[in-house]
């Protein structure tokens, strides 16, 4: 099984992919928790070059998290999933399409067949879409205090960010969970595992 967790920058998905692999374990299962961009081999230097490299181009931007995905699919996500374990990946293909798609206005259709193509095809089962309002998400980010280059970016950016995902989930609702993920932790945890055991019933 393939879970997504999907969203902008301080919303929550480390904390609630790994509550969600704390319980899946739990119970026995084969849980795998990885990132994109980063836990790909070649990862560290996609991360180093897209986060920290100034002005660089939003196409090389987009190809670049590409690379990494094509890469992270074929030598971590399909393993696992052959061997029959949970894959719970903190970002996919929708990061790309509302970032790179419309934050930087490459295009939704172009940015998904990119990732069609890094990925041949491979779709998670469940996208589970933490979602804040802009403000919110903003001052919890600048709480936590590790902006990156993307981050840094005007508001407006991450406003478009947040529609560009919620648009995704609204085209494909039986493949999402939409959640508010302002609550409280476990209220936002026990919503997301009532969901998971739906889809693996
Ligand atoms: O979620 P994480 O902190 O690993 O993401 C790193 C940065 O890359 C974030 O600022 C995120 O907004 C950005 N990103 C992006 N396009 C993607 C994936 C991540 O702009 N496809």
């Amino acid at each position: 099984m393939f879970i997504a967790f999907e969203g902008g920058d301080g919303v929550g998905k480390s904390t609630q992919l790994a509550l969600l692999a704390e319980q899946l374990r739990a119970r026995g299962d084969d849980v795998v928790v990885t990132r994109e961009p980063g836990d790909s081999r070649i990862g560290p230097q996609v991360r180093a070059l897209v986060l920290d490299g100034d002005d660089l181009d939003p196409r090389a931007e987009a190809l670049l998290f590409a690379a990494d995905r094509a890469d992270h699919v074929a030598s971590v996500v399909r393993p696992a999933l052959r061997r029959g374990a949970v894959v719970l990946v903190d970002r996919y293909v929708d990061s790309s399409v509302a970032y790179q798609g419309v934050g930087r206005g490459l295009g939704v259709d172009e940015v998904a067949t990119i990732s069609e193509f890094a990925t041949a095809g491979l779709q998670p089962d469940l996208t589970v879409l933490l979602d804040i309002d802009e403000p919110t998400r903003r001052a919890r980010v600048e709480r936590q205090g590790h902006a990156d280059r993307i981050e840094r970016e005007p508001g407006e950016l991450h406003e478009q960010v947040r529609r560009a995902f919620l648009a995704r989930a609204a085209a494909a609702p039986e493949r999402y969970l939409v959640v508010d993920a302002g609550r409280a932790e476990d209220v936002v945890a026990a919503e997301i595992a009532a969901a998971v055991d739906k889809v693996r019933s």
